[in-house]
This record gives C-alpha cells, sequence and structure tokens, in this order.
C-alpha cells in the first residue's frame, strides 16, 4: 500500500524551518504586548453563517473558497473552518460581553486559516495568520495605530522593499454611490471585462476593480475614483489618517482601486507589498470595520484589524536569512548498561537545572556518538562507559577546544553555576 500524503495545499512546517515561525512570533508577541495588544484564541471552526454574515455572501471567499460541512449533530448543522480571523474575533467579543469593560479592545490572533484557492507559491489552502483588532474607537489614531504596528513588525523582522498602499472605501452611503457611478461606467464594456467581473458588475462590483484579468484591469483604469464620492465625513477621517502617517514618517502610496476581498470594510483599507514574492505580492491586509459589530448582533463598535500572511511573511524572510538553530548545551554519549542508565538520569538532573541536553540513544561506538556530537552544535560533550559508571564520574569534553576532564558526577551537578558561566562565555565569544 502506498504512503498516505499531505492534501493539495497544505504542508508540514518542518523542523527545519520552524526557527522562522518561532522568530516570527516571538517578535509579534513582543511588539503587539508593546503596544497593549492581548492574544484570543478563537475556534477553529464556526457556524457556517457566521462567515456568510460576517464576511459576505457575495464574496469569493464565502462564495468559492469555504470548507464548509455538516457535522455529526441532528439536526443538520453546517459548520465552516475559519477562513479568516475577524469575524470569529468579532464574535467573541460579543459572546462575552468584552466590549462591557468599556474603553477600546485591542485584541491579536495568531493561527490557521482555511480557504480552497488554487495552491500555488505563497497561496494554500491551510495557511496561517497572524492579525489584529482595535475595536471601540473610530479615532483616525487607531488606523494608523494599527498600521504603524504592522510595518514596526515586517521592519523589526528585517524585510526591505516593502510598499504601503492606501485607500478608503468610505461609509455605507458613500460606497451606494459610488458603486452607481462605476456600474454606470462598466456597463458599456460589459462584453469585454472577464467572466468573473460580468457576474459582479450587478452583484459585487467594487471587486471588479481588483480583477487579475489584464483587459479588465485597462478598463478599471479609467473608472471614476471611490475618493470621488467621500462625504465630508469620511474624506476628513482619511485626511488625518494620511497626515498622521506622514508625521511619524510612514511612507505611502494612495491606490483608489485598491478594495479588499471581504465585504466589511469601510474607510481604510491597506495592503502591505512587497516587491521580492512574485504574483502573490499582499503580505499584509486590513481596514476599518466600523459596522460588522452591529451587524454580528453587537452594540455600535467601530473598529480596524489587519491580517499578515505568514508563509508570505516567512517566503520573504528565507530569502534574507538562515533559520536560527537553537543553542544546545550539552551532548550526552554513553555505552554499556550501567553508563547507559546513569547517563539518562545525569541527563535528567542538568536538564532540571536549566540546561538543555540531548542524549544519544543508540548505544552505538563511541565514535559515531562523538560525530553526532560534533554535528549537534552542542558546546560540549558528556561522555559515561564502563569506567565512568564503576566510579560515579563522567568525562566533560569542550568540544571547540578539544580540552577534557573527568569530574565526579556528584560535583558536576554541585557547581552547575560555574558550568553556566562557561556556556555564557562560549556563546559570547561565538
Ligand atoms: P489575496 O488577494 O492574496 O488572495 P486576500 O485579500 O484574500 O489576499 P486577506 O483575506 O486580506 O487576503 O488576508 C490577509 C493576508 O493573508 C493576505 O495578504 C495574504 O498574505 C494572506 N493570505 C490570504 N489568503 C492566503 C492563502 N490562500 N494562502 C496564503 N496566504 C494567504
Ligand atoms: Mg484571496
Amino acid at each position: 500500500m502506498g504512503a498516505i500524503k499531505t492534501l493539495r495545499g497544505t504542508r508540514d512546517i518542518l523542523p527545519s524551518e520552524i526557527g522562522y515561525w518561532q522568530q516570527v512570533e516571538s517578535v509579534a508577541r513582543e511588539i503587539l504586548s508593546r503596544a497593549a495588544y492581548q492574544e484570543i484564541r478563537t475556534p477553529i471552526f464556526e457556524r457556517t453563517e457566521l462567515f456568510e454574515r460576517g464576511i459576505g455572501e457575495a464574496t469569493d471567499v464565502v462564495g468559492k473558497e469555504m470548507y464548509t460541512f455538516n457535522d455529526r449533530a441532528t439536526p443538520p448543522r453546517s459548520v465552516t473552518l475559519r477562513p479568516e480571523g475577524t469575524a470569529g474575533v468579532v464574535r467573541a467579543l460579543i459572546e462575552n460581553s468584552l466590549y462591557a469593560q468599556g474603553g477600546v479592545q485591542r485584541l491579536w490572533y495568531i493561527g490557521p486559516m482555511f480557504r480552497y484557492e488554487n495552491p500555488q507559491a505563497g497561496r494554500q489552502r491551510q495557511f496561517h495568520q497572524i492579525g489584529l483588532e482595535v475595536m471601540g474607537s473610530n479615532s483616525p489614531r487607531a488606523d494608523v495605530e494599527a498600521i504603524a504596528i504592522a510595518t514596526d513588525l515586517l521592519q523589526t523582522l528585517g524585510l526591505k522593499n516593502l510598499r504601503l498602499d492606501l485607500n478608503s472605501v468610505g461609509n455605507n452611503e458613500d460606497r451606494q454611490q459610488y458603486r452607481e457611478a462605476l456600474v454606470e461606467y462598466l456597463t458599456p464594456y460589459k462584453d469585454e471585462l472577464d467572466a468573473d467581473s460580468q457576474e459582479r458588475l450587478s452583484r459585487n462590483p467594487l471587486r471588479i476593480l481588483d480583477s487579475k484579468d489584464k483587459r479588465t484591469q485597462e478598463i478599471a483604469e479609467d473608472a471614476p475614483s471611490i475618493l470621488d464620492y467621500l462625504s465630508s465625513q469620511s474624506k476628513a477621517h482619511f485626511e488625518t489618517v494620511q497626515q498622521l502617517l506622514t508625521a511619524i514618517g510612514i511612507s505611502y502610496h494612495l491606490n483608489p482601486r485598491l478594495v479588499r476581498g471581504l465585504d466589511y470594510y469601510t474607510h481604510t483599507a491597506f495592503e502591505i507589498q512587497s516587491d521580492d514574492l512574485g504574483s502573490q505580492a499582499t503580505v499584509c491586509g486590513g481596514g476599518r470595520y466600523d459596522v460588522l459589530v452591529a451587524e454580528l448582533g453587537g452594540p455600535d463598535t467601530p473598529a480596524i484589524g489587519w491580517a499578515i500572511g505568514l508563509e508570505r511573511l516567512i517566503l520573504l524572510l528565507q530569502q534574507l536569512q538562515t533559520p536560527s538553530v537553537p543553542k544546545r548545551d550539552f551532548y550526552m554519549v554513553s555505552r554499556g548498561e550501567r553508563a547507559e542508565a546513569q547517563a539518562l538520569e545525569l541527563a535528567t538532573k542538568l536538564r532540571r537545572c536549566g540546561f538543555s541536553v540531548e542524549l544519544d540513544l543508540s548505544g552505538s561506538a563511541f565514535g559515531k556518538q562523538f560525530k553526532r556530537g560534533d554535528r549537534s552544535g552542542a558546546a560540549a560533550c558528556l561522555v559515561l562507559g564502563d569506567a565512568e559508571a564503576e566510579n560515579g564520574t563522567v568525562n566533560l569534553k569542550w568540544l571547540q577546544s578539544g580540552e577534557q576532564q573527568a569530574i565526579a558526577q556528584t560535583e558536576l551537578l554541585a557547581k552547575t553555576d560555574e558550568l553556566r558561566q562557561q556556556l555564557d562565555h562560549l556563546a559570547n565569544a561565538i
């Protein structure tokens, strides 16, 4: 029988690349907690209705990409693997009355998302996002804080060649008027639009601006700009966002054709693109969603958020650096029944003292174990054979200098402070 493989569009994240993921996660945690954001973990599946109502039925995500199935409940019940993070966070806010604490809720999340898409580099069916949501403020400062955190995160990770695209999609009324103007402009070209866009003309015409089809893009070039349809209030909000971005030194590129894939956006919409990613260039996407919380049954709560695609981010990191390898203190070599038992005990005790110890379990010849010790990245080998087991000692061999000494196991455990100093000294010298 053939071996079972992963499903198309999913992949294993192997130990050889996990260093990137851990690095991103630890930098993100640090940056988010400095700005008073708290992590929230919501379920990976939810009632299908949450996404239909939250993301919008006319979107590609809901219409074509969701993993939706009935679970085993009676009567039948439709559930969906989450395709994005915001709807679940909003549901959690409402269900747990987090807004009752008053003030602004600053939340972030990380985890897998699921969309039935056409897999290619930087586009998977199970992918990962890290995202944040600021809920309860309509101040343009919230928009700019959110954007600044995204750019700080990407810059701290060392990414270059990033571009921030910025737009405002106004409020619902602005968009209604713009929608009419857009349909009026596009209708004479209907036959020249790509098939998807033709269908969107009546259902979701703003999405046509985001078409990847060349001819449709050419036609969209001369379409009316949403920025000409913003009410004075929407305009004022957007202008303040731009001023504040400039004031804190974040440059941006106005893109009136930027519309996001999910229906819930209002006012500020933005994307961070990289020139180094080929066709899946968007690393981060987000915007304001002032009506979503109310639409999902909560109190009026203006909000803004973004999500970064971690696979794309890590593709960029891989171009910059090799993954970090965890440092190990000791590699434990042993051979012979008594020695092996003592080595297990000594390794356990050293770990309890805070040292990292890799125990060779092979029972193979000393030479082979030493070779693996050399490759392990450990600072020193601890060696136990019959003779050491007999008299309760261990051989400590520093791998860089080749220096070695026999030492009583009890003494080794008694001078852990000194050992730690030696290890730190070596680590700093590298
Ligand atoms: P795209 O236009 O690339 O399909 P999107 O507008 O659908 O992106 P969002 O829903 O805003 O994306 O998600 C935010 C980010 O999550 C994207 O900018 C991207 O980095 C990442 N992302 C979205 N879909 C996928 C996917 N199928 N595989 C990998 N990453 C993804
Ligand atoms: Mg998409």
